[in-house]
């Protein structure tokens, strides 16, 4: 059994002073919990602060992207090894915005996977489908396909830093959150994937989260799935009670 994992996403919100009163919130309604591994991505710009913050509390930091590259003439981007240096455990990469405003791809999401396991940082690697891939019969298909995509050449040792998110994206930030069956459906079928690549000890070790509105008011039923490990989740992430909630969810 692993300890579930909870992220927060905060995508392109919050100055440096709105993620420090978020953080104080959080850490006042999460003391002394450790059944579940919390997690916030921030904005890159909010980092290094929120690091001090969260030293003595159960929360560790993700950067919402990375780029694969360790150094060099890349405007605008950020390695893996910066991202370790200001205090990240995880990092975020595929997310369903990225492919979709920024044309990630599968072989480009593969890179970042390879560069920040290189580091010792660990991958949220996101997959989904989006509502016409679903309603054509295709989202074993492209999930999986994207899944085979991020992790190719990834040996057994490197499997076990990564985490699978599955995020529907006709569930993202749309308020239409996948049934925790059609969710666990999908987690299943991505396990059966990593244990025919990878073995037993990665079908078994590798967390696989569920992502696309998650609320206070289903998390309880989304985490009664055998195959839901923990949940990526973007708005409710940004209200410390509602974030608190789901991390303290509970056993139905
Ligand atoms: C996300 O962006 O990863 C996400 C799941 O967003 P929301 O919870 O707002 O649907």
């Amino acid at each position: 059994m692993h300890k579930p994992l909870i992220a927060g996403n905060w995508k392109m919100h919050t100055t440096i002073q709105e993620g420090v009163e978020l953080v104080i919130k959080l850490r006042e309604l999460l003391r002394g919990m450790d059944a579940v591994e919390v997690v916030i991505a921030p904005p890159f710009t909010s980092i290094y602060h929120l690091h001090f913050l969260v030293a003595d509390s159960p929360i560790e930091l993700a950067a919402q992207d990375v780029f694969w590259e360790e150094s060099g003439a890349y405007t605008g981007e950020i390695s893996a090894k910066m991202l370790r240096d200001v205090g990240c455990e995880y990092v975020i990469v595929g997310h369903s915005e990225r492919r979709r405003y920024f044309a990630e791809t599968d072989e480009d999401v593969n890179r970042k996977v390879m560069a920040l396991l290189k580091v010792g940082l660990k991958p949220i690697v996101c997959v989904g489908e989006t509502l016409e891939e679903r309603e054509r019969g295709r989202t074993i298909r492209i999930v999986t396909g994207q899944l085979k995509g991020a992790l190719r050449g990834l040996g057994p040792g490197g499997i076990k830093d990564v985490v699978v998110a599955y995020e529907p994206v006709w569930a993202i930030g749309t308020g239409r959150n996948a049934t925790p069956e059609q969710a666990e459906e999908v987690h299943n079928t991505m396990r059966e994937l990593l244990y025919e690549e990878f073995g037993m000890d990665a079908a078994q070790d590798v967390r696989i989260i569920y992502g696309g509105s998650v609320k206070p008011d289903n998390i309880d039923s989304l985490m009664a799935q055998p195959n839901i490990d923990g949940t990526l989740v973007g708005g409710a992430s940004l209200k410390a009670e509602d974030f608190a909630r789901i991390v303290q969810f509970r056993h139905v």
